[in-house]
């Protein structure tokens, strides 16, 4: 039976700017994506029967056709005519609905794993469209890296990410946030910070991460910790740990810091830990969806 097994990585936002709105809605963006080294693993095995299964370890994520993996596997299954049945295994780390590109970047996985598994030939440009249909930040997922991202956050000009060195602490405390409240929440002529997006590329590209942290702005934060006070507390502990600087990724609630010296990252883990039980400490990644394996 042919099966794979993928990488399915996850995002922190090194700023985020919201330039607009669509007459459809959707909110034009202008944001620094960062790949990043937490992941789900995602495992693919053809069935004898024609369905899409999805199972997960996680209680967190619907198993059934509302999962993003379940509407990737049938638009690959609709847009070439492939009739095969198959079961995605979704091994849950990446904390959900929390501002880290989860679904999105399981979605990317199901489409590369398929394009393998069935012989398709996609070009990465292709899958990236395809992906598209799916969400904005799926075309992101599937190539990682790092990226100022555009338009509805699907126009992608690659730059270079933090350092592999750099520790990242991140921590997802135990709140639901509504990525739409926060959107709604968010008073467009009046936004006092923005992030200067060129300035945080040229210290990506001088490699100098403490310019970097001490200049991240992510607009969508000022709504979001209006709602939950954690936010602020728990970058206060980042910073009281010597962070070079934290903020909140995406809509939140997940909040991260970067960190020259792991122990220091550590320690801010350890203290973080007392309350919350999602903190973890990682690395920037180049990767974006990874094969691990493939079974015939
Ligand atoms: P983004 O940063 O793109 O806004 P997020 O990290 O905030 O993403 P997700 O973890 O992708 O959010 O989850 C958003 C919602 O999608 C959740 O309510 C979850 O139930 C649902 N969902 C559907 N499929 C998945 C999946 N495979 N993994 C995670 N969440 C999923």
């Amino acid at each position: 039976m042919n099966s794979i097994e993928l990488k399915s990585r996850a995002k922190i936002n090194l700023s985020i700017d919201v330039l607009g709105k669509r007459e459809d809605g959707y909110h034009l963006v202008e944001m620094i994506m960062q790949t990043i080294d937490l992941y789900d693993i995602i495992k693919i095995k053809e069935l004898e029967s024609k369905e899409v299964i999805v199972k997960s370890n996680s209680s967190d994520i619907p198993l059934n056709e509302n999962n993003i993996v379940y509407k990737a596997a049938e638009l690959i299954r609709s847009n070439y005519n492939i009739k095969k049945g198959i079961e995605i295994f979704i091994e849950k780390n990446i904390p959900v609905a929390a501002g880290m590109a989860g679904g999105s970047s399981n979605a990317a996985a199901v489409l590369v794993g398929l394009n393998k598994l069935w012989g398709l030939n996609l070009s990465e440009n292709q899958l990236q469209e395809l992906g598209f249909k799916l969400g904005a930040d799926v075309p992101f997922c599937i190539a990682g890296k790092a990226a100022l991202a555009k338009g509805v956050g699907e126009e992608l000009t690659y730059i270079k990410g933090l350092p592999k060195d750099i520790s990242i602490l991140i921590c997802k405390p135990e709140l639901f946030v509504s990525t739409k409240d926060v959107y709604e929440g968010l008073d467009l002529n009046n936004i006092k910070y923005r992030p200067n997006n060129e300035y945080l590329i040229s210290c990506l590209e001088n490699n100098d991460v403490e310019s970097l942290a001490k200049n991240m702005v992510n607009v969508l934060e000022t709504v979001t910790s209006k709602m939950h006070e954690e936010i602020k507390e728990i970058e206060k502990v980042m910073n009281e740990s010597n962070a070079l600087g934290a903020m909140m990724s995406g809509s939140g609630p997940t909040v991260f810091g970067l960190y020259n010296k792991k122990e220091d990252a550590l320690r801010g883990k350890e203290e973080l830990l007392k309350k919350y039980k999602q903190v973890y400490v990682v690395n920037s990644s180049e990767e974006g969806v990874e094969i691990n394996g493939q079974l015939n």
